[in-house]
């Protein structure tokens, strides 16, 4: 069993504080990984604040992981001491079921094992990588490619899937208008890899703070919401509409931006209950979809993508003292894109 040093939360109202958690002795599978760097994900706040329903805390954070591998279990084959690694939101899954199968481990129907919040097979709780080690079965461990760094990849491992998984299978591409919803964490990677995928990308932000960045990043087109004519003047337009604000907006008003046979896909949590106007579907047949995070092949598939293009998010680096102050700064949309725990720091 290795002890591992961590940054607990015990309630929605409480600051983060150090803690030490176990982690399991190694079984024939399973890989030892000292984190370096963690990501703080808005899904991350969420569930510490307690919106998505019961915590069992005390809670430990985070499924955007990036370390290299210590130890390994006797049969493992993927991995050795020295590797580096990832791991993103999930950790298991049955391995058996339909979609297990067609590695969409993510929709396991019997339900994946998250990162932390959640159990393991071995009916303990998962805990997260706001922490100095983890023990992740080697399925769901990731391999970094060689030139992206351990700081930056961290966030590849759930903004980066989040957003390449339904860029990919809603078909961004050279001839399609795809619009990114909200430039944070993950929109700033909507941006680069819809871009990289060969579309035409267009940023619908709150404001034109963030102008100059996402045209670097490499969008088109970046259009502010707080302006009605906004909306007039790009009724009909877009193929694909990718929302990952994490609050509740008017979707409605949002729908009326797709063309015929356009699809909305919502990859924002928001906890409250979004309405929509059945109208705005059928006058255009235009399709209203959600997404989670992307298979363990399909991570993988993201990783070499984002080593081939050189996308790497935007990050700022911050110490594990600086944990409640980032989740403040992230739920006034002050990040510049994502916040990395240097683990070093726990
Ligand atoms: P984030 O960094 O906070 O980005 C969200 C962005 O949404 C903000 O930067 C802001 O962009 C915009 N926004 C925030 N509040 C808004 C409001 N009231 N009205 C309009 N726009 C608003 O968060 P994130 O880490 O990217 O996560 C975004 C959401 O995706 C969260 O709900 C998270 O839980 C969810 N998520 C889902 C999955 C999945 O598998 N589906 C995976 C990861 C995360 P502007 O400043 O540009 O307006
Ligand atoms: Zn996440």
């Amino acid at each position: 069993m290795v002890t591992a040093k961590a940054r607990a939360v015990d309630g929605p109202d409480k600051p983060f504080r150090v803690a030490e958690i176990k982690r399991r002795d190694l079984d024939l599978h399973d890989v030892l990984i000292e984190i370096k760097y963690a990501g703080i994900c808005h899904s991350d706040i969420h569930t510490a604040h307690g919106e998505w329903g019961p915590v069992n805390y005390p809670l430990v954070p985070g499924h955007e992981i990036a370390g290299i591998v210590t130890d390994v279990g006797t049969e493992v084959s993927k991995y050795k001491v020295g590797d580096r690694v990832g791991v993103g939101c999930m950790v298991d899954s049955c391995g058996e079921c339909e979609n297990c199968r067609k590695g969409e481990e993510q929709y396991c129907l019997k339900g994946n094992i998250q990162t932390y919040g959640g159990v393991d097979k071995y009916g303990e709780p998962t805990q997260g990588g706001y922490s100095t080690h983890i023990v992740v079965q080697e399925n769901f461990v990731l391999k970094i490619p060689d030139n992206i760094e351990l700081d930056k990849a961290a966030p590849l491992l759930c903004a980066g899937i989040t957003t390449y998984s339904p860029l990919n299978h809603w078909g961004a591409a050279s001839g399609k208008k795809v619009a990114v919803v909200g430039m944070g964490g993950l929109g700033h990677m909507a941006v680069q890899i819809a871009h990289a995928m060969g579309a035409e990308v267009t940023v619908l932000s709150q404001t034109l703070k963030k102008k100059e960045d996402g045209l670097q990043l490499g969008a088109d087109h970046y259009y502010a919401t707080s302006e009605p004519q906004t909306f007039e003047k790009l009724a009909g337009c877009f193929d694909l509409i990718i929302n990952t604000v994490s609050a509740k907006i008017n979707l409605n008003a949002y729908l009326g931006l797709l063309n015929l046979d356009g699809t909305l896909v919502n990859v924002g949590a928001p906890a409250e209950p979004l309405s929509l106007n059945v109208f705005n579907l059928i006058g255009h047949r235009r399709s209203f979809a959600g997404s989670m995070i992307g298979g363990i092949r399909e991570t993988q598939e993201m990783l070499n993508f984002c080593a081939q293009h050189g996308i790497v998010p935007k990050i700022e680096v911050i110490s594990a003292e600086q944990i409640d102050e980032a989740y403040e700064r992230v739920l006034a949309s002050d990040v510049k894109y994502r916040f990395v725990i240097d683990t070093n720091t726990i």
